[in-house]
């Protein structure tokens, strides 16, 4: 059989096959509606009260607290856009250069819609300062986006002291924490945020089901208006059988989660001494920072992170260049570039992330492959150091 390693748990994750099976009977025998009067529709109630409970034990938080949505995407542009019409005469945001698209395009409409962002630098290993970030906050700063961890570079920011600034000047927090799942321990009472987003489909749970965590006491208004559902705050049908998978994903990322990180953490320990103890010209990007336990961004100096990946791709290696929504340009990483990167650095790296149902084997197969694979491509690269350009 081809070989098929999926270094990219990052981007998404396997349906675990205890969250496919919780799922199934919300396909075929229990597919009513559950805003229905009748039983077959309302009786389902229970299963998303469940469902709530092992999604909000997950975080800490109560389950009033927790509305379910369509997706990570949509809860971070929700928390933002209920803190902007809550506010009304605030028209500030503070975020990072480094926040995923769905916060760092969100943003950039809304400054095109006359809103007013400052974006917060990182330093070479991508960390931010706090210092900037508490004076970037001004009386007119409706909310604060911030990150828990990069899903590019996996450098975890310090969330509960960016919260400690925020609640002293008084302005809402937001984070996204969609990356931090199931690698890093979450309670949003500890973290002290008044938003905070995840996402199933990066905890082994499908695509298309994400949600939000608004603090209790903090206003909001919903971005989807529509029926009663979710107490008033997110419109639509609820998508019964995916908000019972995430649930389960929740409650088996609980159970896992101390073995997982050091599991992941020994995983992407091994790949990344193999790669620069055996591969010359390379280095980790975020090294010197706090990172996820399972993210690995590689810079492999002389190559294009593009040819790096196809030929990955052809060995059976699913692994990605930092941005997945750059992918076909030739832009490097706005996440690299924002650390100061060198952007030939930043156009040869390439992220690897290690999730549950990887192993040690498929670790020394991928090292083993690169190492011919950068060779490779640096033996055709005028740009590698005593490569002669063929004229
Ligand atoms: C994947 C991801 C998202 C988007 O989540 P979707 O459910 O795919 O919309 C948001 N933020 C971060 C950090 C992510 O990694």
């Amino acid at each position: 059989m081809k070989k098929f390693v999926y270094f990219d748990n990052n981007a998404t994750t396997m349906i675990a096959p205890e969250v496919l099976d919780a799922m199934k009977p919300f396909f075929n025998d229990h597919w009513g509606n559950p805003s229905s009067a009748y039983q077959f529709g309302s009786r389902l109630n229970k299963w998303i009260v469940n469902a709530r409970e092992q999604v909000s034990d997950f975080i800490g938080a109560r389950p009033e607290e927790v509305i379910f949505t369509s997706c990570g995407t949509e809860s971070n542009n929700a928390a933002i856009n209920s803190a902007l019409l809550t506010n009304p005469l605030k028209r500030h945001i503070v975020t990072t250069k480094v926040e995923h698209s769905a916060v760092l395009r969100y943003c950039q409409e809304l400054e095109a819609r006359g809103y007013e962002v400052s974006y917060l630098n990182v330093d070479n290993a991508g960390r931010l300062d706090l210092e900037e970030v508490d004076r970037t906050i001004r009386p007119d700063t409706a909310i604060v986006s911030i990150m828990m961890a990069n899903n590019e570079t996996g450098v975890v920011f310090p969330v509960a002291k960016i919260s400690e600034i925020c609640k002293k000047k008084g302005v809402l927090f937001h984070t996204d924490a969609v990356q931090a799942a199931g690698k890093l321990p979450i309670n949003v009472k500890e973290l002290g945020v008044d938003f905070l987003s995840l996402s199933a489909h990066k905890i082994y749970a499908p695509k298309g089901i994400g949600l939000l965590y608004i603090r209790d006491g903090v206003k909001f208004k919903p971005l989807i208006i529509g029926g009663h559902q979710e107490n008033g705050r997110r419109a639509g049908t609820e998508n019964v059988p995916y908000i019972i998978g995430f649930g389960k994903a929740a409650e088996l990322a609980k159970q896992r989660l101390k073995e997982e990180v050091s599991r992941v953490k020994f995983l992407r320990d091994r790949f990344e001494k193999s790669i620069l103890e055996l591969i010359p010209f390379t280095h980790i990007n975020g090294f010197g920072a706090e990172r996820l336990p399972n993210t690995a961004n590689i810079a492999f100096e002389y190559v294009e992170s593009e040819a790096v990946i196809m030929l990955l791709d052809q060995a059976g290696v699913c692994a990605s260049s930092g941005s997945a929504c750059t992918t076909g340009s030739s832009d490097p990483s706005h996440v690299l570039m924002a650390m100061g990167l060198d952007p030939v650095r930043a156009r040869g790296s390439v992220r690897f992330s290690f999730g549950f149902y990887n192993n040690e084997s498929e670790v020394d197969y991928v090292v083993e492959q690169l190492q011919q694979i950068i060779q490779k491509l640096r033996a055709m690269s005028p740009l590698t150091p005593g490569n002669v350009k063929a004229s």
